[in-house]
């Protein structure tokens, strides 16, 4: 018997057809002896009509009620699953981020989880039910509701697994694990079979949405195995785990992109000491993702410093900065969220000193100019302009040897769903 927790993403609970096939799947689980966590995610694009919603009534929501508002999604879905759950003749119950006490920081809308109290999760799973837990919502200590960022109920499932000590957690979602590109991109991406965090976080700071790159840290503090696969069907997915040497060694295993930051340059900054320090230390208090920073020389004593952060906080970071130009007596801010992020991971490239300078010529020679590069052991990260984002994925994966015969299918979202996935993270 295993203590399983199998988080479900939106795709998989869109309407009442998927989220009986998502009960029938647990009820299975739990009739072949497993205890079941189910973790859920908002239904289909509930969270962004959600976002949309507040739009339609304010230009700049107060955080608070924004988490309120965007918990209610998961809440609607962790409730259909349990009576689904029902239908089938096993007891569920449902529970959200208050009622299986997770607790987390105050940081609207990106909160970080601080504890996890799973004793009625421990209690429900004793007396045989099957537990179904909203994801992505959590309280802080003052009981309000905070939301743990896009993608955040992945993290949720990691935190509850760690926190029962599961054997493993199922992060289902609409295609069959992680792939060495989004196969959505690039149709001859193929399929890993495992991968380890190190490499998993690498590909998720890059942007392969596919799995919440918190999670995977979770999943590396505490040794939670994931396993990431489709829930359309019972093939074997990625597991996501500690390195080992039966993993493949190839010099890259993926290349990832990311449409999701913009490109701020405060222009004419004079070159003293501490000047960084102030830029990155007010964005810190802001509590504003900082991603990639380049300091230019310095010339008449003056210098630039560009940095890349979150489009999504695009107008505080803008405030923000501002006031920083201000107080520095730089010359301009230059903001641009028509960027890309493009980066090729690989474990190889640790000992492989090549292998920067080959995906420097692959973009040249595909005509693509490079504005920002950075690197760490295991990823080079180049920033391109937006426009050339997908060509630059299939020219690197190509150009790495990672094209697979088989030609990645779509056979189970509609065409509007294709849609709604395209426009994520833009
Ligand atoms: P869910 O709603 O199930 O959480 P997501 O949209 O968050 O699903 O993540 C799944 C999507 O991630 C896939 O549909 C795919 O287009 C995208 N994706 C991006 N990079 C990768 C990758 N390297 N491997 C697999 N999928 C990826
Ligand atoms: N519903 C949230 C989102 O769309 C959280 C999640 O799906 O993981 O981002
Ligand atoms: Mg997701």
């Amino acid at each position: 018997m295993s203590v399983v927790v199998a988080k479900f993403g939106g795709t998989s609970v869109a309407n009442p057809e998927r989220i009986r096939s998502v009960a029938q799947r647990i009820v299975s689980r739990k009739r072949a002896g497993d205890s079941v966590v189910a973790v859920v995610s908002a239904m289909g694009k509930t969270t962004d009509d959600l976002v949309a919603l507040a739009s339609s009534i304010s230009d700049a929501p107060d955080p608070r009620e924004m988490d309120t508002l965007l918990s209610t999604g998961e809440m609607v879905s962790m409730s259909l699953l349990a009576m689904a759950v029902a239908e089938l003749g096993e007891e569920a119950i449902s529970l959200s981020g208050r009622q299986i006490g997770l607790i987390t920081d105050s940081v609207h809308g990106k909160a970080s989880i601080r504890e996890i109290h799973a004793d009625r999760i421990r209690v429900a799973l004793s007396a045989g039910r099957i537990v179904i837990v909203a994801g992505f919502q959590g309280i802080d200590a003052a009981g309000d509701i905070t939301t743990l960022g896009r993608g955040g109920s992945d993290t949720t499932a990691v935190a509850i697994a760690a926190g029962i000590k599961a054997d493993v957690c199922e992060i289902y979602t609409d295609v069959a694990g992680v792939y060495t590109a989004d196969p959505r991109i690039v149709p001859r991406a193929c399929k890993i079979d495992q991968i380890s965090y190190e490499e998993m976080l690498e590909m998720a700071a890059g942007g392969a949405g596919v799995l919440h790159k918190r999670c995977i840290e979770f999943a590396r503090n505490f040794g939670v195995t994931i396993h990431c696969r489709s829930s359309f069907s019972d093939e074997a997915g990625t597991l996501v785990k500690e390195y080992d040497p039966t993993m493949e060694k190839a010099i890259v295993s993926g290349v990832a992109h990311d449409l999701s930051e913009a490109k701020f340059t405060i222009r004419d900054v004079p070159d003293t000491t501490g000047v960084a320090a102030k830029v990155f230390g007010a964005m810190a208090d802001a509590n504003l993702g900082v991603d990639m920073i380049i300091q230019n020389l310095s010339e008449n004593g003056h210098t630039d410093i560009t940095f890349t952060s979150p489009k999504a906080d695009i107008e505080r970071t803008t405030e923000v900065m501002n006031r920083i130009v201000r107080e520095l007596g730089a010359r301009e801010l230059l903001i641009t969220g028509e960027v890309a992020k493009v980066s090729i991971i690989g474990a190889g490239m640790k000992v492989n000193s090549g292998v920067a300078a080959q995906m420097f010529t692959t973009l040249a020679e595909g005509g693509i100019n490079i504005s920002m590069i950075s690197t760490s052991d295991i990823r080079t990260s180049v920033v391109i302009p937006a426009e050339s984002a997908e060509e630059a994925v299939r020219l690197l994966h190509t150009a790495f040897g990672l094209d697979g015969a088989k030609v990645f299918e779509e056979t189970q979202l509609s065409a509007e769903e294709l849609a709604a996935k395209a426009n994520k993270g833009r």
